[in-house]
């Protein structure tokens, strides 16, 4: 089994004191050793962002992609080797902004690793400009008179585009957040976890209380399977109104199901065979 000192780096992580991405650190930590994920099964992308510091800060094989690019790199290593556990940390900005191309068609595609989405509404690493998920009128550097578009609604998207699991944690629920992790990659299919974090430093509009005194739990009597609930679920957003749990969850055949070739092993597991090409290379002159 492995443990959370197997886990550590030598670096202590330099987000802002406060940050939301502590909770997110731990949580994933914390699911990590209670599912046993370690080198042999795991591998986890980030993109660019200050989540992106998180493969620096959890010792698990990891890539920090281009900006926008985690989720690609994440689906190449998925078809690589399908028997490994495949984890996307990626930003609102990074994920939506940059990558938001990457986002739509792997959901589309149902390709089963899991997304795990740092929401804090503004772009963090860069100081503090608009983002696709920061709210209409509010000001930032980008925007300082407000920003003048609607924000994207993550999971709304999600589950249009063709994810098949949806959920929404908020960061500092760290229990709740690595139960939903193991969750999401449990799940056969395109899984997107959004967790909404603080960024104490350049969003104080969504600040930890406004987190904790604004979310509510979806009741048990709520039904994850029924899409029209799940997509006007979605949509709320406000005062006393953020619903966190688990919004939709549907089994769907898988992006790597649908490749014949991988289903006796994974293609790592292939013999590289020579070949003389330079016959091929001379058509090409
Ligand atoms: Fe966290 Fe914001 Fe600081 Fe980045 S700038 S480390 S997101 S609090």
């Amino acid at each position: 089994m492995i443990t959370a000192a197997e886990l550590a780096t030598p670096n202590f992580p330099n987000w802002c004191p406060g940050c939301g991405n502590f909770g997110i650190w731990a949580a994933f930590k914390n699911a990590a050793v209670t599912s046993d994920w370690d080198n042999t099964n795991t591998a986890f992308v980030a993109g660019i962002g200050c989540h992106g510091h998180m493969v620096n800060f959890v010792k698990l094989t990891s890539f920090e992609g281009l900006h926008g690019r985690p989720i690609p790199v994440a689906t190449g290593i998925k078809m690589a080797n399908h028997r490994l556990n495949v984890f996307v940390f990626t930003g609102d900005g990074d994920c939506l902004g940059e990558g938001g191309n990457h986002f739509i068609n792997a959901a589309r595609r149902n390709h089963n690793i899991t997304v795990l989405l740092h929401n804090n509404n503004i772009y963090g690493l860069t100081t503090g400009q608009t983002s696709p998920t920061t709210r209409k009128d509010f000001p930032t550097k980008s925007t300082p008179d407000g920003n003048p578009d609607e924000p994207f609604k993550v999971l709304n998207l999600a589950i249009a585009a063709g994810a098949t699991f949806a959920a929404r944690v908020y960061a500092n629920d760290i229990a709740g957040l690595s139960a939903m992790i193991i969750k999401a990659n449990e799940h056969q299919g395109f899984s997107v976890v959004e967790m909404l974090q603080p960024c104490i430093t350049f969003n104080k509009e969504c600040s930890p209380t406004f987190f904790t005194d604004n979310t509510y739990k979806l009741p048990d009597s709520y039904d994850p399977t029924n899409i029209a609930a799940a997509l006007e679920k979605t949509l709320e957003f406000g005062e006393k109104q953020i619903p966190v749990g688990l919004f939709y969850k549907v089994d769907k055949p898988t992006a790597e199901s649908e490749f014949p070739q991988i289903d006796a092993k994974p293609l790592v597991d292939n013999q590289v065979e020579k070949r003389d090409v330079s016959e091929l290379l001379q058509t090409l002159y």
